[in-house]
């Protein structure tokens, strides 16, 4: 029997705006798709709050006992600025002379870097954009066949106005479509669109545009949001369980691919829609845009000019467990400086279960407590909650390490598989307190380095100093100099 047979997950569904118990499609087998990252410049700790949402997602899927096929794209061509305007990676290309496909190749290797240092599980497939144009300017085709395209001057858009005689374009952002003809209104004159709420299929290529293909209408690329269709079709089916993203896809990018595959297949795609929200900065989105934002190496090896340490990749993602994904959550040095010493006291707490001794009785009911985990995250993946509730745990064997009270043998190794389970193989922390004799000569010996360079420093012998501090730079460790003295960091 598996777990997920007991445990009933709701989900929070952004089509229907109710939480709904969660059923997929096929017994016991989950399909997700989620957007990824366009990869034309470093992923920032925004980005990454919404992949670690769906990666916590797809842990807790997997920790049920279900078979998941997790799809999560590369964007790699075709992500418009704005409909009428530059894609993004030709742009960045041209900008510093590399072949667009350097580009990609990048920030994809930067997006793995990011995700290997926060523990994320890699998808079932990663699929490129680039990878898929064949299919894409198949089911281009295809919805010009099915009357809901037309072709203008080479490129293809979409006839959202003919598509919404039929069909409910708005259906997921319930906006209506008036409002799509509002805020589309600014491009009108400058495009081969017929109204100007329709959306591009394939875009010809203008003379300096790099990336360019091939097809039956021009020389050209697709369109952003056709490759999530295309891409989602061929590897979880035409109707497929869950969808993510960040809430600022979910128009138009998400409203695109609801019409694009019911103009392809007729069929609704997906049955749960999931959106995360976003991560702030100074009470802003952070955003590659504007500017504001934090990447996350800049977090862990404390090189910024915003927080007054460097916090771990496991602390950084204990802090955006610590808050539902469905809500706006703040980034800030007090915040993150909560969240190391909540975290600290968890893995110390885990720690302590290799030393407590059992008894004849146990004071408290650890079946009842792991059932409070679990319905946390049956509660639309309920983070904070779950937090709250392995905080019972840390203080119950705060009490057994003070003798202050008792647990059987069978209900330590209960207690120490279920807060591993939801500690580790769920939210995806990592024991960094839990070093290894070698990390902890390692970090001996750097704090012994920092002494003598601050000695060095008083002695005013900076040629000293400086020598430490580079040499141990060019060995990949980090020296911040704080308020608090210096702390090292490494990358
Ligand atoms: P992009 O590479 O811009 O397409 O973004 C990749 C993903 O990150 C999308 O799902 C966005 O919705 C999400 N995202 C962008 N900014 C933020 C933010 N500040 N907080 C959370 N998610 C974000
Ligand atoms: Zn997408």
């Amino acid at each position: 029997m598996n777990t997920y047979q007991n445990q009933h997950i709701r989900i929070q569904n952004s089509l229907t705006g109710k939480k709904e118990l969660f059923k997929p499609i096929v017994d016991g087998f989950v399909g997700m798709y989620v957007c990824g990252p366009t990869v034309y410049s470093n992923v920032h700790l925004g980005n990454v709050r919404t992949f670690m949402s769906f990666d916590m997602i797809y842990r807790y899927l997997l920790h049920l006992g279900y078979k998941v096929r997790y799809v999560r794209n590369i964007t790699d061509a075709g992500h418009l600025t704005d409909d009428d305007a530059e894609d993004k990676i030709s742009t960045k290309a041209r900008l510093e002379k590399l072949e667009p496909m350097e580009i990609v190749q990048k920030y994809t290797v930067d997006f793995h870097e990011i995700l290997r240092r926060y523990n994320f599980l890699a998808p079932s497939i990663e699929p490129t954009a680039t990878g898929h144009i064949v299919e894409q300017i198949e089911a281009i085709q295809k919805i010009i066949d099915n009357g809901l395209a037309y072709v203008a001057n080479g490129s293809v858009y979409f006839d959202v106005l003919k598509y919404n005689e039929t069909n409910n374009y708005g259906i997921l952002s319930k906006r209506v479509i008036e409002d799509a003809i509002e805020n589309t209104r600014a491009l009108d004159g400058q495009s081969d669109k017929k109204n100007p709420q329709d959306f591009a299929l394939w875009k010809r290529a203008e003379p300096e545009h790099i990336q360019r293909w091939n097809s039956p209408w021009s020389e050209g690329f697709p369109g952003w949001h056709l490759e999530c269709t295309v891409m989602s079709t061929k590897y979880l089916g035409e109707q497929f369980d869950i969808h993510g993203g960040g809430m600022d896809l979910k128009f138009p990018h998400h409203e695109c691919e609801i019409a694009q595959a019911e103009a392809c297949n007729h069929k609704a795609p997906v049955n749960y829609w999931m959106h995360t929200n976003m991560l702030n900065l100074n009470g802003k989105k952070m955003s590659k845009s504007t500017g504001n934002h934090l990447l996350p190496q800049e977090i862990y090896s404390g090189e910024n000019t915003i927080l007054s340490k460097a916090f771990s990749p496991s602390v950084t993602r204990f802090f955006n467990m610590q808050a539902h994904y469905s809500s706006i959550l703040d980034l800030s040095n007090d915040a993150l400086l909560a969240s190391e010493k909540g975290h600290n006291r968890l893995m110390e707490a885990i720690n302590l279960l290799d030393k407590i001794n059992s008894a004849d009785t146990s004071t408290f009911d650890i079946s009842a407590w792991k059932q409070k985990c679990y319905d946390a995250m049956n509660d639309d993946f309920n983070t904070p909650i779950l937090i709250a509730n392995l905080f019972d745990a840390v203080k119950f064997i705060n009490q057994l390490n003070d003798k202050k009270a008792s647990i059987t043998s069978k209900d330590l190794d209960l207690l120490t598989s279920t807060l591993n389970a939801f500690t580790f193989d769920i939210l995806g922390l990592m024991n960094e307190s839990k070093s290894d004799n070698n990390t902890d000569k390692l970090s001996g010996t750097i704090e012994l380095l920092i002494k003598l360079r601050a000695e060095a420093k008083a002695n005013k012998d900076y040629a000293l100093s400086d020598q430490i501090r580079n040499e141990l730079i060019s060995l990949g460790v980090q020296l911040k100099d704080g308020r608090e003295g210096t702390t090292f960091s490494l990358n």
